[in-house]
């Protein structure tokens, strides 16, 4: 039975950042020279992200998903798969990608034991990739895309940050894709973190302008059971197609009350809300010496820790000032 938040959520999901780091440039998440990094020392060792990931286990917490930074940057990737899934109890390892070097990993990260992938892909056009990303290449991401599907790392679902000016022109073009076999595609609302450089009010295009213009374009959208999900989106498909398009709406229709999860920093804190900057150490406590009861009671405390909710549509700015890159998305 999963742990229950002050609210009556029960808190199944841990994200867990591997790494601050990556080797894209996004406009919106990060500046071109890349953020500090954080003390290499203070950065969890696989075998402390094991560690913590099995108490997480433990109390409920058994869906696990890996990001970052990029987490196929950091090196040894593979093994840290392979441990996790043997895991007794873990249900669901899944992984949040750019897909740069998922060509090259694709087929490890399978045989290790990952379940499924998410891949960020804002734009079908291969300038604007490279413009959006900064370093990115498209063609290497399709790739990428291609091999997670043959080495069985299913469903691939694409994750789409849609911002005007930059991509919403593209809201029919990536929602037609999931007429194609094995597209599915999540549209979501610019969130204001990161570096920010598209965020304004303006460059906010809600779920419900996004979800309007793909009827407008593709017909009307009928509702549908997220099979795969754990997380917040709303599943929908095109008349006759065979993938699901997805709403997360973190800005304009909150999805707090349904709120499952726990974030898991590379340095070691847990944070009860991507919107404010309470985080609780667990490095600390660790490295010292804490048995798993203790680390438990610490994640009883961040589960507690979680608010009812955040107030970003009321247009009232999170405390949190974190990187979207440090806090994993
Ligand atoms: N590097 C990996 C990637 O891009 O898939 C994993 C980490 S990235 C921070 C996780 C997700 O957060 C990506 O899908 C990215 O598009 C999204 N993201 C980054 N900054 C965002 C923002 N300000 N608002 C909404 N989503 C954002
Ligand atoms: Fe890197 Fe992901 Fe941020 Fe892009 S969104 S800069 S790929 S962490």
């Amino acid at each position: 039975m999963p742990f229950s938040d002050s609210y009556a959520r029960p808190i199944e999901y841990l994200r867990v950042s591997v790494t601050d780091r990556c080797n894209l440039r996004c406009r919106y998440c990060m500046p071109e020279e890349g953020i500090q990094p954080i003390a290499h020392d203070t950065v969890l060792r696989y075998e402390e992200i094991v560690r913590i990931v099995r108490v997480a286990v433990s109390m409920g917490l058994i869906h696990v998903r890996l990001t970052g930074g990029e987490p196929l940057v950091r090196r040894g990737i593979v093994d840290l798969v392979a441990q996790l899934a043997a895991i007794p109890g873990l249900e669901d390892l899944s992984m949040t990608t750019n897909g740069m070097w998922l060509e090259r990993y694709a087929g490890e990260l399978a045989q290790a034991g990952l379940g499924r992938i998410n891949l960020s892909l804002d734009t079908l056009r291969s300038e604007r990739f490279h413009d959006i990303t900064r370093l990115g290449n498209l063609e290497q991401v399709l790739r990428g895309r291609e091999a997670a599907l043959k080495a069985g790392l299913r469903p691939v679902k694409v994750n789409t940050v849609v911002v005007r000016g930059m991509n919403d022109d593209e809201i029919v073009d990536l929602a037609r894709l999931t007429l194609l076999p094995d597209w599915h595609v999540r549209f979501i609302e610019i969130m204001p973190l990161g570096t920010g450089e598209h965020w304004t009010e303006n460059g906010v295009v809600t779920v419900a302008e996004i979800r309007a213009r793909v009827e407008a374009g593709l017909g009307s959208l009928v509702s549908v059971p997220n099979e795969t999900g754990v997380g917040p989106a709303r599943y929908y498909q095109l008349p006759g197609a065979a993938g699901t398009l997805g709403f997360i709406s973190p800005v304009s229709e909150h999805f707090c009350h349904a709120c499952n999860r726990l974030r898991l920093t590379s340095d070691g804190h847990l944070l009860p809300c991507l919107m404010s900057n309470h985080s609780i150490d667990l490095r600390t406590p660790l490295r010292a010496g804490a048995s798993d009861a203790e680390l438990q009671i610490i994640f009883e405390r961040a589960i507690l820790a979680k608010p009812r909710g955040h107030h970003l549509a009321e247009h009232q700015l999170p405390e949190c000032l974190l990187p979207m890159s440090t806090i994993g998305g």
